[in-house]
């Protein structure tokens, strides 16, 4: 069996993974597969925390911009994330992944709340731990969630899963020209103002030494390369300035 290099991970799932060519709501056959795909690398003993975005259904900035107070906007998007959390529960237990959500925001009809000791224990006998309702803060992301849960709970990673297979120097889809990168430092993310994540989740990722692997969802088994080491996508890490492209 192949030896995993990250053995606890923390996977990002932005709420657009979720729904797939559809752009919103959620996509069953492609949550079905990334299911899949994380009982691969849960089969190789690698302890998994998901952190799921809300993106699919409702972002805060966007309820904002229709007038909606910003906090209760952002408190919308957390409560989608939940939703999203719910699919991805039901899809993991379909194919025999043992899991619990936790909620940063209380809701016990429906999920555990959010306690750090207790999402640790639940990796440690092998469950699947889903980390709903962000931060539980305004303000905040759910990329700035993973790299909070990663720092927490001492992942060796965040494995961030996007619509693209990496980062680039500009959008590929408008610039056939744009440069992926192979390797970045948090400091260039920051200074570069690159679409990797927001400043705010970067800085905790640079200040706690979490490394970063961004690769794309589209190729299946994706999941478990990032898992295992291979080079794909993007990796970021440290605080030195040092990009390299490929
Ligand atoms: N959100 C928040 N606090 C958090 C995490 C999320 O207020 O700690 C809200 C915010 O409004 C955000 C929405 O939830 O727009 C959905 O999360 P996000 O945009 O990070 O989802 P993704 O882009 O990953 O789908």
């Amino acid at each position: 069996m192949p030896q995993p290099k990250y053995k606890q991970v923390i996977l990002k799932l932005s709420g657009e993974a979720l729904a797939g060519e559809r752009g919103f709501g959620l996509d069953p056959a492609v949550v079905r597969t990334i299911a899949q795909e994380v009982k691969e690398i849960h089969d190789l003993g690698v302890k998994v925390g998901i952190v799921v975005g809300g993106g699919n259904i409702w972002r805060g900035v966007a309820g904002s911009e229709m007038g909606i107070d910003r906090a209760t906007a952002d408190y919308m998007g957390m409560l989608a994330t939940v939703i999203n959390a719910l699919a991805l529960q039901d899809a993991l237990e379909k194919v025999g992944v043992d899991t619990r959500v936790q909620t940063a925001i209380e809701m016990r009809a429906v999920a555990e709340p959010y306690i750090r000791r207790r999402a640790v224990r639940h990796l440690e006998k092998g469950r699947v731990v889903i980390f709903a309702a962000g931060t539980g803060n305004p303000y905040f992301t759910t990329d700035t969630t993973a790299a909070l849960r990663a720092a927490e709970i001492e992942a060796d990673v965040i494995l961030m899963a996007k619509r693209v297979d990496g980062v680039y120097d500009s959008d590929p889809h408008k610039n056939p020209e744009a440069k992926k990168f192979r390797e970045l430092g948090y400091i260039d993310v920051l200074n570069q103002g690159l679409g990797v994540m927001d400043s705010t989740a970067a800085s905790l990722c640079m200040d706690n030494d979490i490394p970063l692997v961004v690769f794309g969802l589209s190729t299946p088994g994706n999941i478990k390369r990032a898992v295992l080491g291979e080079e794909i996508g993007t990796f970021v890490g440290g605080e030195q300035s040092g990009n390299r492209s490929h």
